[in-house]
C-alpha cells in the first residue's frame, strides 16, 4: 500500500484525557444557535468528555436541508470554550474555512468523508496547513477504499501535521443495511495495522444513524482496541436540525459511558 513511513503523535500530546480511557469527543452534529452550543458544552463538561465538537459549515447530500450556520456561528466558539474551558473541534472543508476556523480558535479540525474522497479537496486543506500547528482529523472517505483515506492521511502528514488521528465513520451503501453507514470493520482494522501509531476514533453517531445502536457500534469499536469515539449529543435530539435520528441527550450519554468496558476495565 503506501511506502512512506509516517509517525504520529499520541492523542496525549495533544489533548488532556486519562490516559487509561478513550478519549472522548461530544457535541451536537450542527452549531445550531449560540445558546444550543453553550447549554449542550456545558452538559458535557459534567461528563469529562475531552473535547466539544460542532459542525459550523454542514455538508448535506441534498440541498434545501440545513447546511450549518456558517460565519455567524464562528464567534460561537469562544462562547462555548469560555463556558466550558474546554478544546473545540469543527468541520473544515476549503481552505477558507480552514481560515476562519483559525481566526475564531477552533483547537482541534476535522475533515468529514465527502472531503476525504477528493484528493483535490484534500491537497488545497493540505496547503493551507502548512505551518499551522494543529489537530486534524480525518474521516474515512465516503467509498469503501483504504487508499483514499491513506492518501488524505498522507497529504496532511506532508503538510507538516504530526497530531492527526483517523475517524471511522462507515462507508456508504445503496443496499439496506443494519446501519445508516456500513462499518466495514475490517477496512479501519487494516489501516490500524499499517499504522500502529495513528490513533483512531470511532464515530457511531454516523456509522449507525440511529440512537439505539450508538452503545453497541462504541463497544465494538473499543473492543478494536480504538482510542476514542466521537459522539454526536443534543439537548432535544428529535428537533436537531441535522442527524436528528442519531443524536443522544447528554444524559444518554452518561449512561452509555457508565455501561461501555474499555479493556482496562475488562482485563
Ligand atoms: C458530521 O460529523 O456531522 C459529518 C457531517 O460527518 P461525515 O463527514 O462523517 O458525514
Ligand atoms: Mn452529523
Amino acid at each position: 500500500m503506501s511506502k512512506q513511513k509516517l509517525t504520529f503523535n499520541p492523542l496525549s500530546a495533544w489533548i488532556n484525557k486519562d490516559e487509561k480511557k478513550p478519549l472522548i469527543i461530544s457535541g451536537p452534529c450542527s452549531a445550531e444557535t449560540e445558546e444550543q452550543l453553550v447549554n449542550t458544552g456545558l452538559a458535557l463538561k459534567k461528563l469529562n468528555v475531552s473535547a466539544i465538537r460542532a459542525g459550523i459549515w454542514k455538508p448535506r447530500t441534498k440541498p434545501g436541508t440545513f447546511e450549518g450556520n456558517g460565519a455567524a456561528a464562528l464567534p460561537w466558539i469562544k462562547s462555548v470554550k469560555e463556558a466550558t474551558g474546554l478544546p473545540f473541534a469543527t468541520e473544515v472543508a476549503t481552505p477558507q474555512h480552514i481560515e476562519e476556523a483559525l481566526k475564531y480558535g477552533a483547537d482541534i479540525l476535522w475533515i468529514g468523508a465527502r472531503s476525504t474522497v477528493n484528493p483535490f479537496t484534500v491537497q488545497d486543506m493540505a496547503d493551507a496547513l502548512k505551518g499551522v500547528d494543529i489537530p486534524v482529523l480525518i474521516k474515512n472517505p465516503i467509498n469503501p477504499e483504504l487508499a483514499l483515506w491513506i492518501g488524505a492521511i498522507e497529504r496532511i502528514y506532508n503538510a507538516g501535521i504530526r497530531n492527526i488521528a483517523a475517524i471511522h465513520r462507515g462507508f456508504s451503501t445503496h443496499r439496506k443495511t443494519k446501519y445508516r453507514n456500513e462499518p466495514l470493520w475490517g477496512i479501519a482494522i487494516e489501516l490500524k495495522t499499517l499504522f500502529p501509531d495513528l490513533p483512531i476514533i470511532g464515530d457511531p453517531s454516523h456509522i449507525t444513524g440511529k440512537r439505539t445502536a450508538i452503545y453497541e457500534a462504541s463497544q465494538k469499536a473499543l473492543d478494536l482496541n480504538y482510542d476514542g469515539l466521537m459522539i454526536e449529543s443534543h439537548l432535544d435530539p428529535d428537533n436537531a436540525w441535522s442527524d436528528a435520528a442519531q443524536q443522544v441527550t447528554p444524559a444518554a450519554l452518561e449512561q452509555i459511558l457508565a455501561a461501555l468496558k474499555t479493556r482496562q476495565t475488562t482485563s
